[in-house]
């Protein structure tokens, strides 16, 4: 069992890479909250686990992330007689986690929140940061907060049902981790991506510590995304929300969209000349062998679309475009103010 502490300013908490098994914690009362397919596979036996009753559903993957649903979610904590100090446990992906974790920030103004995510994505990347979201008026992570987890538990075993194309969706999200500033982990991906993918859990232990470690990292000087650190973490994302939102919410997964934004992010970053094009290159090599989309052909979305909703991005200031860019494999920047006109000529 692999302990990773992360520090958010007050509050800090562990991050335990292992068997769930071993994780036993003095949780007080519980309310487990999760969705059908991963209740139905994993549900019993954590319920079990944890000695908590009955777990409250939400709809599977991103249809969970949404107002009638977070409303549905806070009338059953309500129910049930929750209080401040009830320990809300999300088992499932990143969904389950965005929503019960703006709800747990929500309900009596704030109850602790245990993450025990069942996904690649999920336990390399969203589970951890203390980020929480719904999607809203057609767009990605428009309403959400910061609220940090008192645990997560990250078990690779949760990984074994889980099918390739979400797998690879997780793993976009781990070689970000080496694009952002750490060559090492990029070059570590290079060699162990397929065998990590085919089902070798030693190998995505290690791959989910990495990310998370890196993760751990970016966000201790920046907790709530204000200096631009934390914004590292978004390379590619400013690209891969505008696909997710220009394709329909819930069509293509996160984490391809994230590749095709990496992918994006580096070739723009090589257009106006801060980085080597053969880094792009290299990436949707990586990307195209273990069965990623490499161009935006593939998911059915023209290029010059994406530029509305990239306009639209949290990450802007104002009127001012802001995006993560790259000097090269492990060097990412917060790159301001950039020139609308060129990303449109780039987008076209
Ligand atoms: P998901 O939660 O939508 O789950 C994807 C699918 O996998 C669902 O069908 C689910 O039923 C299934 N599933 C989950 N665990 C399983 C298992 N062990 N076995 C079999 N099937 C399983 O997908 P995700 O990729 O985990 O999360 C994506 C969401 O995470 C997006 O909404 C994204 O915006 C968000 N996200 C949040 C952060 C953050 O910091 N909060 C970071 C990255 C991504």
């Amino acid at each position: 069992m692999k302990r990773i502490p992360v520090v958010a300013d007050a509050a800090s908490y562990d991050v335990l890479v292992g068997p769930i098994e071993e994780a036993r914690t003095a949780l007080g009362q519980i309310i487990l909250v999760s969705e059908p397919k991963v209740f139905a596979l994993h549900g019993e036996r954590i319920a079990a686990l944890l000695g908590c009753a009955a777990p409250i559903l939400l709809p599977e993957g991103e249809a969970a992330k949404q107002w009638g649903v977070l409303n549905d979610l806070l009338a059953q904590l309500a129910a049930r007689g929750a209080s401040r100090t009830t320990t809300i446990v999300a088992l499932g992906g990143g969904s389950v986690g965005d929503v019960a974790g703006l709800a747990a920030s929500l309900f009596k103004r704030g109850c602790p929140i245990v993450h025990i995510p069942t996904t690649l994505l999920a336990q390399a990347d969203s589970a951890v940061g203390g980020k929480t979201a719904i999607d809203a008026f057609g767009e990605k992570n428009v309403i959400g907060s910061f609220h940090q987890p008192s645990l997560v538990i990250a078990d690779p075993a949760f990984l074994l049902t889980l099918d390739q194309r979400q797998l690879r969706s997780g793993y976009a999200e781990i070689v970000k981790y080496g694009l952002i500033d750490d060559p090492a982990l990029f070059a570590w991906c290079l060699e162990h991506g397929a065998a990590l993918l085919a089902g070798d859990t030693a190998l995505r232990a290690q791959a989910i510590a990495s990310a998370i470690t890196a993760k751990a990292r970016l966000i201790a000087g920046d907790v709530e995304d204000r200096n631009g650190q934390r914004a590292l973490l978004n390379l590619g994302h400013s690209f891969a929300h505008a696909i997710e939102s220009e394709a329909g919410l819930g069509t293509v997964l996160h984490g391809e969209a994230v590749a095709l934004g990496l992918i994006l992010a580096l070739r723009f970053s090589a257009e106006l000349g801060h980085c080597d094009p053969a880094a792009a290159d290299e990436l949707a090599r990586h990307f195209s062998a273990i069965g990623l989309p490499i161009s935006l052909d593939q998911v059915g979305i023209s290029a010059p679309a994406l530029l509305q909703w990239i306009a639209r991005d949290k990450k802007n200031d104002g009127a001012a475009l802001n995006l993560i860019l790259a000097r090269g494999i492990g060097q990412a920047f917060v790159a301001r103010a950039v020139d609308p006109e060129r990303l449109a000529a780039f987008l076209a």
